[in-house]
């Protein structure tokens, strides 16, 4: 199977194995396990914070973010197709009690002035505007990368206003990479920031979130009042240590694949790519060749090829460090025999 369906299908590498293995290990609600302690320094250091936590995944770090900086009754303002508002069943609201604000943007970016206006007043009617949510790279935006200028002019007015900014980073490492920025010239834009290990950096588990020693103390809490405080973990922290040293910089293979399999699939009649391909997310736009979703999927995996629906009229690729060049050609030259 040549599986496009996503970047978290990736295995763990042979050094992750390895590094597994090896782990040394503790209590890390002790604060006690070596490898997990590493692994939060050497992803604060990245990304230019004071500290980070390990956790979970995405969804958690996310969501321990939202708990920290909000109390219930609070406004969140995001993007309107962001993870946080669209993938996390409603978490913001089951769980911290905020509710959310969502602004359109333009291919994941929310301008400042939008921000702006959608800051409240203070008035008794009114919830209180307590966060601003980023994405980058932005999932549904097709792996849309936000220009860091984006970035600034939105923490200056969260800045002015007093109002803390988190970036969901699940694929900021892909941002990094194509947009030749470093980690932490992101995070100097943001007050808080959660990366995933277990996207495009292969990882088989696990998120880290990082911001201020204070925050990073309410956040740990938080993960522990979750039930996310875990014990000897430095078995699974190890694998995000290879994550952040040895994965980051060959993402630049991922997006030079994704760009080959678009130019190619432009090429294919009645299929349409919708999105400028940044990273390693292409949406294709099947309407015209009058096939289903279902059944192009289907038709696909026949040819054992894997994608995921992405909407009723499209679907979505993804590449990963398990694809290579010749998976790219042979994905085309598929494409075009499953649509005779
Ligand atoms: C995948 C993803 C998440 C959530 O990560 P999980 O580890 O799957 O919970 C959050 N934000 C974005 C933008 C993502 O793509």
């Amino acid at each position: 199977m040549i599986d496009l369906r996503s970047d978290t299908v990736t295995k763990p590498t042979e050094a992750m194995r390895k590094a597994m293995y090896d782990a040394e290990v503790g209590d890390d609600v002790y604060g006690e396990d070596y490898t997990v302690r590493k692994l939060e320094e050497i992803a604060a250091e990245m990304l230019g914070k004071e500290d980070a936590l390990f956790v979970t995944s995405g969804t958690q770090g996310n969501q321990i973010a939202v708990l920290t900086h909000c109390q219930p009754g609070n406004e969140i303002l995001l993007e309107a197709d962001s993870h946080i508002f669209y993938y996390e069943g409603a978490a913001i609201s089951a769980f911290a009690g905020v509710q959310p604000r969502t602004i359109s943007g333009n291919r994941g970016q929310m301008s400042a002035k939008d921000v702006a206006a959608s800051i409240r007043v203070d008035d008794i009617h009114m919830p209180e505007t307590s966060l601003i949510c980023l994405e980058n790279t932005h999932n549904r935006a097709g792996g849309a990368v936000v220009p860091i200028e984006n970035m600034k002019d939105i923490y200056s007015v969260a800045q002015n206003h007093h109002i803390p900014l988190h970036l969901d980073g699940a694929r900021l490492f892909n941002a990094s990479v194509a947009s030749n920025t470093k980690l932490s010239e992101y995070g100097a834009q943001t007050d808080t920031i959660q990366v995933c290990l277990s996207k495009g950096l292969g990882a088989p588990i696990g998120s880290v979130i990082a911001g201020s020693a204070p925050f990073i103390k309410d956040a740990r809490k938080w993960r522990k009042r979750l039930g996310g405080g875990l014990r000897q973990v430095g078995v699974i922290a190890a694998p995000g240590i290879v994550a952040l040293t040895q994965m980051v910089d060959r993402l630049e293979e991922d997006h030079k694949r994704a760009k080959r399999l678009a130019e190619g699939l432009r090429e294919i009649p009645n299929i349409t790519v919708e999105n400028e391909v940044d990273t390693n997310i292409i949406v294709v736009n099947i309407s015209k060749t009058n096939i289903s979703v279902d059944d192009f999927l289907h038709r696909l995996k026949e040819q054992e090829v894997l994608a995921v629906p992405f909407g009723s009229e499209t679907v979505r690729f993804t590449t990963n460090y398990h694809i290579t060049d010749e998976n790219i050609e042979q994905v085309l030259q598929k494409l075009n025999a499953c649509l005779k």
